[in-house]
């Protein structure tokens, strides 16, 4: 395990992270929105998740940029960034494929939006954003920058924490009882305990 090897996974973890979403992303361009919970607000999230997630990593890889924050390379830490990479993918293909035409990328209701509580969802409310803290985590584990490691934890940090229970509140304005049924049963992110 090398630096480069290191850097060179996290970019494949976001190549593979967009092919994985390319297919949803348009078959969900073309179902069409009943209720569309985006303001400001969302937008502003959604910036601060893709700057820690995307920009800032990137422009890291790219130029080395911000070079006060680098620390020395450890290759354990690196391997298990691997392994939390290949974690995220895994997750992310699975709660694409069980969503379906119900995913957005923002906080929407689609026509004919079917509450999904079975596969990955069976156990865990929110495990797509359980994938999302994957990729978080394998940033920081793969890229040895204060900066750009910590930037994605606390970009889709801030969308998670203002937005989780925002989307609950739709989801139970949208199905009532099922919702909260649901909730009882379920985690947010892990089974049973978050
Ligand atoms: N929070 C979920 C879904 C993220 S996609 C997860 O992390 O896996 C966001 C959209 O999914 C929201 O607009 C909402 O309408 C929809 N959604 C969230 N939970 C859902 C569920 N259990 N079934 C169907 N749609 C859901």
């Amino acid at each position: 395990m090398t630096p480069t090897i290191a850097k060179t996974v996290f970019v494949l973890l976001a190549v593979g992270w967009y092919l994985i979403r390319v297919p949803f992303a348009r078959k969900s361009r073309r179902t069409s929105v009943a209720r569309n919970a985006r303001g400001a607000r969302e937008t502003l999230l959604l910036s601060i998740s893709f700057s820690g997630l995307g920009l800032v990593p990137f422009v890291y890889v790219a130029t080395g940029f911000p070079k006060f924050a680098a620390y020395s390379f450890n290759p354990f830490q690196a391997s298990v960034g691997v392994v939390v990479a290949l974690a995220a993918l895994a997750m992310f293909r699975l709660t694409h494929k069980a969503l379906g035409r119900n995913w957005s990328v923002t906080l929407e209701v689609r026509e004919n939006h079917k509450l999904v509580t079975e596969g990955v969802y069976r156990r865990v409310r929110h495990p797509m954003y359980t994938a999302f803290w994957l990729w978080a985590i394998a940033q920081a584990l793969l890229l040895p920058n204060l900066v750009a490691g910590l930037s994605g934890l606390i970009g889709f940090g801030t969308l998670y924490l203002f937005r989780v229970a925002e989307e609950e509140r739709l989801m139970i304005e949208t199905f009532g009882e099922p919702y909260r049924a649901y909730m009882t049963r379920t985690g947010r992110l892990i089974p049973r305990f978050l």
